[in-house]
Protein backbone atom coordinates (compact mmCIF):
# COMPACT_ATOMS: atom_id res chain seq x y z
CA UNK A 1 0.00 0.00 0.00
CA UNK A 2 1.52 3.28 -1.02
CA UNK A 3 0.00 5.57 1.61
CA UNK A 4 2.54 8.55 1.34
CA UNK A 5 2.77 8.74 -1.99
CA UNK A 6 1.04 10.81 -4.62
CA UNK A 7 -1.25 9.25 -7.31
CA UNK A 8 -0.90 10.63 -11.01
CA UNK A 9 -3.78 10.98 -13.32
CA UNK A 10 -4.14 11.38 -16.85
CA UNK A 11 -3.86 15.86 -17.90
CA UNK A 12 -6.54 14.74 -20.26
CA UNK A 13 -9.74 12.94 -18.56
CA UNK A 14 -8.17 12.30 -15.35
CA UNK A 15 -8.55 8.94 -15.69
CA UNK A 16 -6.48 7.17 -13.04
CA UNK A 17 -5.99 3.66 -14.87
CA UNK A 18 -2.58 3.20 -17.13
CA UNK A 19 -1.19 0.36 -19.54
CA UNK A 20 2.70 0.69 -19.32
CA UNK A 21 4.98 -0.04 -22.03
CA UNK A 22 8.86 -0.06 -22.93
CA UNK A 23 9.24 2.69 -25.66
CA UNK A 24 12.93 2.44 -26.20
CA UNK A 25 13.69 -1.35 -24.91
CA UNK A 26 16.20 0.18 -22.24
CA UNK A 27 15.95 4.13 -22.12
CA UNK A 28 11.79 5.34 -21.72
CA UNK A 29 8.64 4.33 -20.73
CA UNK A 30 5.73 5.09 -22.62
CA UNK A 31 2.35 5.22 -20.34
CA UNK A 32 -0.80 4.97 -22.31
CA UNK A 33 -4.09 6.26 -20.38
CA UNK A 34 -6.86 3.74 -20.58
CA UNK A 35 -9.83 6.17 -20.48
CA UNK A 36 -8.74 7.93 -23.71
CA UNK A 37 -5.75 6.37 -25.08
CA UNK A 38 -3.46 9.43 -23.85
CA UNK A 39 0.45 8.66 -23.96
CA UNK A 40 3.42 9.95 -21.58
CA UNK A 41 6.90 9.16 -22.10
CA UNK A 42 8.76 8.77 -18.49
CA UNK A 43 12.47 9.15 -19.46
CA UNK A 44 15.63 9.68 -16.69
CA UNK A 45 17.74 12.45 -17.01
CA UNK A 46 21.38 12.00 -16.83
CA UNK A 47 22.85 13.05 -13.31
CA UNK A 48 24.71 16.21 -12.77
CA UNK A 49 27.53 17.00 -11.05
CA UNK A 50 26.89 20.52 -8.48
CA UNK A 51 29.85 21.35 -6.40
CA UNK A 52 28.85 23.31 -3.19
CA UNK A 53 31.37 25.16 -0.65
CA UNK A 54 32.92 22.81 1.95
CA UNK A 55 34.93 24.36 4.89
CA UNK A 56 37.60 26.78 3.99
CA UNK A 57 37.98 29.59 1.60
CA UNK A 58 38.19 28.05 -1.56
CA UNK A 59 36.49 25.19 -3.87
CA UNK A 60 37.23 23.11 -6.91
CA UNK A 61 36.57 25.12 -9.85
CA UNK A 62 37.90 24.81 -13.72
CA UNK A 63 40.54 26.96 -14.51
ZN1 LIG B 1 -6.85 10.11 -20.23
Amino acid sequence: MLTDQKQMRCGGCGGETFKVFTADRSVRLVVQCQGCMSTSFIEPQPAKLQIEWGEGDGRITVF
